[in-house]
């Protein structure tokens, strides 16, 4: 089986997650997308960070009715930092005969090689990246000569990307703003419902 491994804060899970999950489904023809919330994002500054299992359970609802995409609590209930290498380790561990494409957008890839032990993700994984933004695509496709150079596996797709931010998000609801276009809506009432991200800092 050839898995896409698709980590993220998800601090909320939005329209844009899908959109690239379902894009690199497609065009990379993945057997199943492996959803893995991160439990303490390495990589960036939490800010008006929801609890692990509340961005967990919006995966889940995000994720109901498509039916190759899976949740996984992999690196929420490992202890201690979520790093990705330990991920694909765990999971060639779990799927010693299956193949992982690790999935990320423009942001994310840009900094590939400053995480911890980058070769061995690299080894472990084909990195497939796509665009966040207009014009960078040059960029994109220098860093992944210096990737493949190093050895690695590398993909940028011209895929087209939808401009949601999981900050924008918490900043509109935050404003009182309507968030509806921007995440499914069982994603919304979750966070109505569980008065994330709200002047009150409930998703602290
Ligand atoms: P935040 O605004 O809190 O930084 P985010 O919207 O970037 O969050 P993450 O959960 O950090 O969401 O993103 C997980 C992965 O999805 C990353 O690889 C990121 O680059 C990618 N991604 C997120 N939103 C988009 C988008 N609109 N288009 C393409 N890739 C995206």
């Amino acid at each position: 089986m050839k898995y896409g491994v698709f980590g993220g804060t998800f601090n909320p899970v939005h329209e844009g997650h899908l959109h690239i999950a379902r894009a690199f489904k497609e065009s990379m023809k993945l057997d199943k997308v492996l959803w893995i919330p991160t439990k303490i994002p390495p990589h960036k500054v939490a800010k008006d960070l929801a609890q692990p299992d509340q961005r967990l359970e919006m995966c889940r609802l995000a994720c109901k009715g498509e039916e190759s995409f899976l949740v996984s609590d992999l690196e929420i209930r490992r202890q201690g930092k979520s790093y990705t290498a330990d991920t694909l380790e765990e999971l060639h561990r779990i799927y010693p005969e299956d193949r992982f494409c690790l999935l990320m957008g423009e942001d994310m890839f840009l900094t590939l090689l400053n995480w911890y032990r980058p070769d061995v993700i690299l080894r472990l994984a084909e990195i497939c990246a796509v665009p966040r933004s207009v014009g960078h695509e040059a960029e994109m496709e220098k860093y992944a000569q210096g990737l493949r150079a190093r050895g690695a596996c590398v993909t940028v797709k011209r895929i087209p990307y939808l401009p949601i931010s999981s900050t924008e998000i918490r900043e509109a609801v935050n404003r009182g703003d309507s968030i509806e276009k921007m995440v499914p809506s069982a994603v919304e009432e979750y966070i109505c419902r569980h008065g994330l991200y709200g002047k009150g800092g409930n998703g602290n």
